[in-house]
């Protein structure tokens, strides 16, 4: 090769480099700028045939045990009882991630879940609806315990929507709203004390047991570990991606505000555990 080639094919090389390293810095900071770290979990919840069997394989358990606790009970028995939470557990709100995505937000936001409840775009979780109905022809009594707040209106709207949905047993005396707190503990006595709870469902650990509600991840996991043989059997666990109290225990309170700082956070979690170097 003559000395001129030599140099031209250095040139080609040089440029062909430099232009390889600025189109992947330009790649790079394209997925960065346009990532949304609720992306994946939104989309697990919009499409995925797995979120959806995991309704039906807990609403097919729940249905087992309350056909178990309708042949075991005898006269004189307390009357039996399922006692349910509603968002994320009966009720889907796979619309309000979409419109949360469309809106540019990376974290849970409160202005837009109020605006978007007296939508009532709610869903019904798959498997839901058969499920309370097998109760109500069975004379099981449902109750809803739910923690929503959307000032004065809290209540009428949380009534309304299991009204809309059909669901049995849509009325004052079944459907426990709590607004100043999450704790579901005073509810779940107040029906225990009548009736023979069959099962408990829920999407977050609160739902089951107040003594989950700590901040540190590692205590919430042990605690629930403590209890892991209740898990199928008197609680009924649901699937949630995107929002609920292991968020609280990243973060220390289950709605944190979209920061910087909270978005390392999220990423310190994701790499909790990782291959050492
Ligand atoms: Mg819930």
């Amino acid at each position: 090769m003559r000395k001129g080639s030599k140099f031209m094919v250095i040139c080609f090389i040089c440029v062909m480099l430099l232009t390889s390293t600025v189109a992947g810095a330009a790649t790079d900071q394209v997925s960065k700028t346009d990532g949304n770290i609720l992306t994946m979990a939104a989309a697990w919840k919009q499409t995925a045939a797995e979120y959806r069997a995991l309704y039906h394989q807990g609403f097919n358990l729940a249905t087992q045990k309350v056909g178990a606790a309708l042949r075991d009970i005898k006269s004189g028995d307390k009357p039996l009882a399922v006692l349910t939470d509603l968002d994320d557990t009966l009720l889907l709100p796979l619309n309000y991630w979409g419109t949360l995505i469309e809106s540019g937000k990376d974290f849970f936001d409160d202005a837009i879940w109020d605006s978007w409840i007296p939508k009532y775009e709610m869903t019904v979780a798959p498997g839901a609806l058969d499920f309370l109905k097998y109760c109500k022809d069975n004379g099981v009594e449902v109750f809803y315990v739910t923690n929503r707040d959307q000032g004065d209106a809290t209540y009428d709207l949380a009534l309304e929507s299991l009204k809309r949905l059909n669901f049995p047993y849509a009325d004052k005396e079944h459907l426990t709203v709590l607004i100043e707190t999450s704790n579901k503990e005073d509810a779940q006595h107040a029906v225990a004390e009548k009736f023979n709870v069959v099962c408990y469902l829920g999407d977050s650990l609160n739902d089951f047991k107040r003594v989950y509600y700590v901040k540190d991840v590692d205590e919430r996991i042990a605690l629930m570990e403590n209890d892991r043989a209740l898990f199928g059997d008197k609680f009924i666990i649901f699937p949630n991606p995107t929002d609920g109290h292991w968020i609280r225990a990243i973060f220390g309170e289950s709605e944190p505000p979209a920061s910087d700082e909270n978005r390392q956070k999220f990423k310190e979690a994701a790499t909790k555990n990782k291959s050492k170097p």
